[in-house]
């Protein structure tokens, strides 16, 4: 088998791949030290997601599809073109952390290097720039501390912003054993949402959103007051007197912005435990990262663990997840604006010269570039005139997403690299360019824990679908730079970035991988870096050696700010992932099963929100903000506080046009390091009057034409989610053109006392689509109709439920064995199975990835307390 990497989140599992008749199959690689052959719900799926469907196969210009040489002179023309006669920032690449090292290496060499810009950033800049800004201001250098094994061997993890059980699922799996193997070790989660991570937590601090910086202000001034400063470590430190002022300065028992909303109680125990244990981390994710002020959130955090010393030492340290499969790779290999390859300094003039004399590069970018928010205000406003986008979908992930792609498609010149030809941003593209996908390409991604991986091909590139660090390449030897873009092979890229690292190394850079210069790239095994010898067991700053130039770490004195919303935007948007879908769902989406979990953009709501809005269970709100709107289905439950809604970030034009959240969400950043305040968007809602709502199943592609619709692939074709003001005069015609079936047989019932129409429509003896319209949210079983599609029409399809012989399955909770919400919560009431591990025994469900033991937990605790409460 082949061994890979999971092209998803960062935990960067690793996986096993064998081509079969029928696709891949992927299994965890039990050898892989990120998660030792386990794999979450959507690193299972992998092998459904790798058909051809929507790929695009050839360069295309202005739609017409060219010769790979065509498309990339036309490239390297416009691009020298532009920089001649509008200078070298008058073009930009917006990249990914989708892409692999090497790529993210040319792209990085061509921009900085030898189009002597440094308008490169990336989509990491909406998912962990805080973090990597509180690094540098803390450390000296973008450094993560520990290793995944600190989840296992600490005695209190504590989870700030982060739904590790969705978003980093083999890392809460991990926890979630090592706190079975040891009850003792405590888990707290600090969220103002109730997610599924808390069914592991110890203790749940539901604060109030953003209010972060105040409860680690608070927490610093406990760790000095009650005796856990650590000053034998302090000595590497400097900055804690101005520290510990600002945050005694910021009292938490304020009303205002600054309260915390927590429980006096809750809030002791929490300031008792983490001062009282020794071994303790603080994980933290996008909760943290995605603000206005995530930098300075992110040194508040830095700070406690910098004044105790819990730092550095096995279960010690603060500990940033990262979102994406190479985010880390992108950091270090400098695919941010604000930076140079192997952690080097941007504005450090001995830096720069190390790096042009490297690479032997004729010009070099002398200041930051744009980063990734202030990149499309500069395409919107014409100062960006040739754009090279690869592997991202900025029309549908920017803040302000209207606008940027508005920007996009007024921009003169716009190249987009991806693997699928239709996005919202391929759509806006003048030349577009094949990629290949995740099982074609090669090369190598760094894992949240600093470890690289390689990603290896399972099969042949698909159509002409080349690899990105070819095409920049090749680009780069249009624009007259041949000398410098002549590598034959990802291996060589990797050999140089090796090399260069080295150069770093005696810069002072922490990032040295130049012992591997001259290994066997083809063999390689995930390592962490720094390697060679083991440096503290690879962690870093046990002992203090910081990068600044004194060799300390800097307290930072942090000043909390929360952002209040005010009418008429009275709530507080927190967005981001659910557990089965990747990104804007491109390759994720392609996945049946993993449509099955969550088929449709939804906002949660606390019920006493959706009781003033007039909002009943499955209706639709339109979210407004001043930036855009969004329609979503509303979902009622007190895992949200009042006032602060939450809603996912998957949906596109594609899926969900209406869905699209980020066109909601202010272009707000962080000013330290320009990440967007995706957490905190103003926003009004109201009701929706929907003059109908209907569910829709075909077995080929549809595209409905109505206010609200919401689709997704189905076992059989695609389902989609209705919803209008007015119903057509006529649901027949309505429907043949939708399905785009003009001669099919209709049979069809309508009940029009309840203002129910079903309908199917028929051709060659068997079912090809399905309308099931009413007045209410449509109360038909998805998975039963779909069922039918392709079949020979039968009574039971237009009943929309299964006979009393084939129970509902309801929505899937276990993606991997398929096992519905209704299977689950019968097994519960009707058999008696009241634990996670009876019902996987029974039904399977939970026992191979586990990414739904958190929901099948909740669904047993909800019935225990009906069962309490009817016995009261
Ligand atoms: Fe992939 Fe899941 Fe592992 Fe993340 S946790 S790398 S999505 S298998």
């Amino acid at each position: 088998m082949i061994r890979s990497t999971c092209p998803y989140c960062g935990v960067g599992c690793g996986v096993l791949l064998r081509q079969t008749a029928n696709g891949v199959e992927v299994k965890g690689d039990p050898d892989h030290p990120a998660n030792f052959g386990r794999l979450c719900s959507k690193g299972s799926a992998l092998g459904e997601t790798v058909g051809m469907a929507g790929r695009l196969l050839a360069p295309r210009i202005h739609g017409a599809e060219v010769t790979w040489d065509a498309a990339l002179d036309l490239v390297a023309q416009r691009f020298s073109e532009t920089i001649a006669r509008h200078g070298p920032d008058s073009v930009a690449f917006y990249v990914s952390g989708q892409m692999l090292t090497e790529d993210y290496y040319v792209a990085n060499k061509l921009m900085k290097g030898f189009i002597g810009s440094a308008n490169i950033d990336t989509n990491s800049r909406l998912c962990m720039a805080s973090s990597v800004a509180g690094h540098r201001r803390a450390f000296g250098s973008d450094t993560v501390p520990g290793l995944y094994e600190d989840f296992e061997c600490a005695d209190l993890v504590v989870l700030v912003g982060s739904n590790l059980a969705w978003c980093h699922p083999v890392l809460y799996q991990r926890l979630s054993a090592a706190k079975a193997a040891r009850p003792g070790l405590k888990v707290v989660v600090i969220d103002p949402r109730r997610t599924a991570t808390c069914d592991l937590a110890d203790l749940h601090l539901a604060l109030t959103g953003g209010a972060d910086g105040v409860l680690f202000n608070l927490l610093l001034v406990a760790i000095a007051d009650r005796g856990a400063l650590n000053h034998d470590y302090l000595r590497h430190v400097t900055g804690l007197e101005e520290a510990l002022a600002a945050a005694r300065a910021s009292n938490p028992a304020d009303t205002g912005p600054t309260d915390t909303g927590l429980n006096p109680a809750d809030l002791a125990t929490f300031l008792t435990l983490w001062t009282q244990t020794e071994r303790v981390i603080t994980v933290y994710s996008q909760g943290i990262n995605q603000s206005a002020t995530g930098t300075d959130k992110v040194n508040a955090i830095l700070n406690c663990h910098l004044a105790s010393g819990r730092i550095g030492r096995p279960g010690m340290g603060p500990f940033s997840v990262t979102g994406q499969p190479n985010a880390m790779g992108g950091r270090e290999v400098g695919g941010m604006a604000n930076m140079l390859a192997c952690h080097l300094d941007i504005e450090n003039a001995d830096h720069r010269a190390a790096v042009q004399g490297f690479w032997a590069a004729p010009t070099m970018a002398g200041k930051p570039g744009l980063k990734a928010v202030d990149m499309f205000r500069a395409v919107g406003d014409g100062r960006i005139k040739a754009l090279w986008i690869i592997h991202t979908n900025p029309a549908v992930t920017m803040p302000d997403a209207d606008r940027v792609a508005a920007g996009i498609k007024g921009c003169d010149f716009v190249v987009v690299s991806d693997i699928m030809a239709d996005t919202d941003t391929t759509r806006l593209a003048h030349v577009l360019l094949p990629a290949t996908g995740w099982g074609e390409k090669d090369g190598t991604v760094t894992n949240s824990e600093r470890r690289i991986s390689r990603q290896r091909a399972f099969r042949a590139p698909p159509g002409q679908a080349r690899a990105d660090w070819w095409a920049l390449a090749q680009v780069g030897q249009r624009m007259g730079f041949a000398h410098a873009f002549g590598w034959t092979g990802p291996d060589q890229v990797f050999e140089e970035y090796a090399r260069l690292s080295g150069v770093a190394g005696r810069l002072g850079s922490d990032f040295d991988i130049s012992n591997r210069v001259g290994g066997d790239y083809d063999a390689m095994v995930p390592f962490l870096w720094p390697d060679g010898p083991a440096r503290q067991g690879g962690r870093f700053f046990g002992g203090g050696r910081f990068h600044h130039a004194d060799g300390k770490a800097r307290m930072l004195p942090i000043t909390p700010a929360v952002r209040a919303q005010t009418p008429p935007y009275p709530f507080r948007l927190n967005t981001g992932r659910i557990r089965d879908q990747w990104h804007t769902m491109t390759r994720s989406g392609l996945s049946p099963r993993l449509g099955n979990h969550i088929g449709e953009p939804f906002v949660e709501l606390h019920p006493a929100d959706a009781a003033t809005l007039g909002l009943g269970p499955a209706t639709l709100a339109t979210l407004s903000s001043p930036h855009g709107t969004a329609l979503l289905r509303v979902l009622i439950t007190d895992r949200v506080a009042q006032g602060e809604p939450f809603a996912p970030m998957h949906w596109t034009g594609e899926t969900a046009p209406t869905g699209r959240i980020d066109a909601l969400v202010a272009p707000v950043v962080d000013p330290i390091s320009g990440q967007p305040d995706s957490k905190a968007t103003p926003v009004a809602i109201t009701r929706f009057a929907a003059g109908w709502y209907g569910y829709g199943v075909a077995a080929t592609e549809f595209r409905p034409d109505c206010a609200y619709w919401a689709r997704r692939v189905t076992d059989t074709g695609m389902g989609a989610e209705l919803a209008g003001l007015a119903e057509p005069a006529d649901w027949q015609a309505t429907a043949r053109l939708w399905f785009g079936l003009p001669e099919a047989e209709v049979m069809h019932v309508v009940d029009a006392k309840r203002g129910s129409t079903r309908l199917a429509l028929v051709g060659g003896g068997r079912v090809l689509a399905a309308l099931f319209i009413a007045r209410d949210p449509v109360a038909v079983s998805r998975g039963h109709v779909t069922q039918h599609i392709g079949q020979p029409p039968t009574p039971g399809l237009l009943a929309g439920q299964p006979g009393a012989g084939t129970p509902d399955t309801g929505a899937t909770i276990c993606a991997c064995f398929n096992v519905g919400v209704t299977t689950i919560t019968r097994a519960i009431s009707e058999q008696g199975l009241l634990t996670v591990e009876a019902l996987g025994a029974a039904l399977g469900a939970g026992t191979n990835c586990g990414s739904c033991r958190p929901e099948i937990n909740a669904l047993i605790s909800r019935h225990l307390s009906s069962v309490l409460e009817a016995a009261e």
